[in-house]
């Protein structure tokens, strides 16, 4: 049988509250989350990296300081995830641990996720977490997020994430099985959705209120987050994950909602820098780093002949050879005058330049698209 995660590489998975911690105890699910880290464990054996997006700060530290059930003020409910997520870190590493499966925390804020600078810097983590085999462990940062600045759902959340690490999947794990035409119920005479290949308002219409107590995030919020997603190039998928071992479950037929992505990782990356932004300043390179580049490589200032143009970092740029035509465009990773300043030198002069603390690419590889190549990375 094949799996709806079978042909994917990059897959974030979001954890709901109601799933992680039980709804009449308040306490954590040991057992299931347990189930779920070998789930996650199997997957990356088989190459796949994962990236977790796990709520449920707010419902543990709930518990343990011992707030009272129904909704929390906004200090309350910050202390909470303040406690909480420190639970909640302590148990995903419990988990993974008896696979030798090493986590980082990285707690976001929409300002995190939304700005061009911080967002090649949290990226680059993240991806850094992946490249040492690590699993990233995402989660907002409710505890200093103001209302006016938070996502408050992790399912929007968890589409940005995916979005910008190129993830290919997004599974939302959730208590109910995919989208239905209205809502299910005894008697009712809505019908699931196994596949959904374009969010048309008559699907956005479909998306009702949340029915979990816990999770924040409704049916409304995993629909946005598709739109998010498949836009970006991520398919999603929304599943059941009450049961143990849910990614086993879905990779062995059981119900969920599919959701095609509408173009490839790489082609929407490409749409974004290529169409979107506009262009800063330009960077000229020689022979060797213009054959660097269309090798999929970094730009590295010891390829660098000529900076002209003010950017900051995270600016889009342009990338021109020794012939003056535009081979890249990208993102920097330096402001205008760094890039003057290492122009030309080699990573370890411009570390001491610059200190350990910088990155020493002009623009990243995954910052990066070559203008005159195909769609596909
Ligand atoms: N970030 C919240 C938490 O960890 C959860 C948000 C959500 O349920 O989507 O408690």
């Amino acid at each position: 049988m094949t799996s709806p995660l079978d042909g994917f590489e990059r897959l974030t998975i979001k954890i709901g509250s109601a799933l992680l911690v039980d709804s009449t105890t308040g306490a954590l699910r040991k057992q299931w989350l347990g189930s779920l880290a070998g789930d996650l464990a199997s997957l990356k054996q088989r190459g796949r990296e994962i990236v977790v997006v796990s709520s449920g700060a707010v419902a543990l530290g709930r518990q343990i300081l011992n707030l009272k059930r129904g909704p929390l003020p906004l200090d309350r409910a910050q202390a909470a995830a303040s406690v909480g997520q420190v639970a909640l870190a302590q148990a995903w590493r419990e988990a993974f641990s008896v696979h030798n499966i090493t986590i980082g925390q990285i707690l976001l804020t929409p300002n995190i996720t939304e700005e061009r600078r911080s967002f090649i810097n949290a990226r680059a983590t993240m991806s850094t977490l992946l490249a040492l085999d690590a699993v990233p462990v995402i989660n907002e940062n409710d505890s200093v997020a103001t209302s006016e600045i938070r996502y408050g759902d992790n399912d929007r959340l968890s589409a940005r994430v995916a979005s910008m690490l190129g993830a290919d999947c997004l599974v939302l794990l959730s208590d109910v099985d995919g989208l239905y035409t209205g809502v299910p119920g005894p008697g009712s005479s809505a019908r699931h959705l196994p596949r959904v290949k374009s969010i048309t308002p008559r699907i956005e219409a479909m998306a009702g209120g949340s029915t979990s107590e816990t999770a924040r995030g409704g049916m409304i919020t995993k629909i946005e987050a598709a739109k998010i997603a498949t836009q970006a190039g991520t398919a999603m998928i929304i599943a059941k994950g009450t049961g143990d071992n849910p990614l086993g479950a879905l990779e062995g037929g059981a119900r969920h909602t599919f959701f095609v992505a509408r173009q490839s990782p790489a082609a929407a990356r490409k749409r974004w820098i290529l169409g979107t932004l506009e262009v800063a300043g330009t960077i000229h390179v020689d022979a060797g780093a213009a054959k660097a580049l269309l090798n999929g490589k970094s730009l590295l200032p010891i390829g660098v002949t000529k900076v002209s143009g003010e950017f900051s970092r995270g600016d889009a740029v342009s990338v021109k050879g020794p012939d003056n035509e535009e081979i890249a465009r990208g993102l920097a990773g330096m402001n205008h005058e760094d890039a003057n300043l290492a122009k030309g030198k080699k990573g370890a002069i411009i570390t001491e330049m610059f200190g350990h603390m910088n990155r020493t690419e002009l623009v990243h590889a995954d910052n990066l698209v070559l203008v005159s190549a195909s769609e596909e990375r």
